[in-house]
């Protein structure tokens, strides 16, 4: 099914080109080189109504879906892999759906409006593909729960200002045991930034670190039910699988802009290297390998916004697109020679961004698995 874009969307992804091309790509290179992660951008994405999109207007949104946000994302991470960070988010939709509209109020309507970031806190260091191997604690005491434990690789951890946290609890009743998620945030005792990363892939994003001694966490805080958390979890990564996957098309994208310039441009034997088969051929691969994560992403995000369940779908746009925007990345540079290896060059950064994203949100093998999971139900 192709995606045929309405007026509107046309009318966003242009000023989302637009914002990409005359503001994020002057600072791409030097963000990466700083590893800092630039929070004015998200201010402007937020001016451009970036951060509402796919967010209804009762809770300060924009309107629009998945597809909308794929649609901007794409076009920020056609010049640096933070676009996925600075535009639009899924962020808000665990809490949104959760009906607690304390903390749609506290939390959900200010990240929506750019006032605050946040961040998921499900892995720990023995816990990353085995999400339900978490040992990090929820013990109820009085109105509140107290939480122990450490979160490892959290994506904005040294930025975000209020963090899904998932922690094993016990229905005191029952005894029944299971994992649950809770809202916390910066400001509540107990909870502390660790270290972020040195890392050369995703630089910027800020990943490292929590650790929750004692935190104290308000009883109406936990989203969801008592030890079914998981289902909150499962929930948010069908939809952020769906944004590594499109970051991971906007930068194969972005590299093979660079890939073709650079072969119109450079002369070897007499002729531009463009007129090479060899090299025409590796660009037509690159070309393919787009198009084809393009049509499952803009498939599995259609079907999001129809109210359908897309764990399959999510699974298989986002194992296909890390992994095909590896191949498009490798081949741009390969296509550079040397150049492609110069950092000023700038065409290496989306190789290392590419690499990280079929990492994230649930490896490749991991994806395999679900996707079997799903086939054989
Ligand atoms: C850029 C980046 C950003 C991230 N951001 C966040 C974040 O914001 N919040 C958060 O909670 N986490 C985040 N993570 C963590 C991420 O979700 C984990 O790294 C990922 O789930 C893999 O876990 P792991 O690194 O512990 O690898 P492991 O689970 O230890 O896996 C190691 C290897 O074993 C393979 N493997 C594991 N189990 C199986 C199996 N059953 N079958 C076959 N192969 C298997 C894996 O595919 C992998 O190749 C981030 C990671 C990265 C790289």
């Amino acid at each position: 099914m192709p995606l045929e874009l309405t007026e509107e969307q046309k009318l966003i992804k242009n000023i989302a080109r637009e914002f990409a091309v005359t503001e994020l790509r002057p600072r791409a290179q030097q963000i990466d080189e700083d590893d800092e992660f630039p929070m004015d951008l998200v201010y402007r994405a937020t001016e451009l109504g970036f951060r509402g999109a796919g967010y209804p207007e009762e809770y300060g949104g924009n309107g629009g879906g998945l597809t909308e946000q794929c649609l901007i994302i794409e076009e920020l991470c056609k010049e640096s892999a933070l676009g996925a960070l600075i535009g639009p988010s899924i962020l808000a939709t665990g809490i949104i759906s959760s009906n607690n509209q304390a903390l749609i109020e506290k939390y959900a309507i200010p990240f929506i409006d750019g006032k605050i970031l946040m961040a998921m806190g499900w892995t720990e260091p023995q816990a990353g593909s085995d999400a339900s191997n978490i040992q990090t604690r929820a013990v109820k005491e009085g109105d509140a729960w107290i939480l122990n434990g450490n979160k490892s690789f959290i994506t904005g951890s040294s930025w975000a200002d209020a963090f899904y946290i998932s922690a094993r609890t016990k229905d005191e009743q029952t005894g029944e045991e299971g994992i649950s998620v809770f809202i916390t945030d910066k400001s509540m005792p107990g909870f502390q930034e660790g270290a972020v990363c040195h890392k050369y892939w995703w630089r910027g994003s800020g990943t490292g670190e929590i650790y929750l001694k004692n935190c104290r966490v308000p009883e109406g805080s936990m989203i969801g039910t008592l030890n079914k958390g998981l289902h909150v979890t499962f929930s948010m990564l069908d939809q952020g699988r769906l944004i590594c996957a499109v970051a991971a098309l906007g930068l194969a994208e972005g590299a093979l802009e660079k890939a073709i310039d650079y072969s119109k441009q450079r002369i070897q034997f007499g002729k531009t290297i463009s007129q090479f088969q060899a090299i025409q051929h590796m660009l037509a691969d690159m070309k393919l390998d787009i198009e084809a994560a393009k049509a499952l992403i803009y498939n599995a995000a259609a079907l999001k916004d129809a109210g359908k369940r897309i764990t399959m779908e999510s699974a298989y746009a986002k194992l296909f697109s890390t992994e095909a925007s590896k191949r498009v990345c490798d081949n741009a540079i390969q296509i550079c020679g040397g150049m492609g290896l110069d950092k000023h060059f700038g065409i290496d950064r989306y190789y290392r961004d590419a690499r990280a994203l079929s990492i994230a949100e649930g490896t490749s093998q991991i994806q395999r698995h679900i996707i079997s999971r799903e086939l054989l139900r």
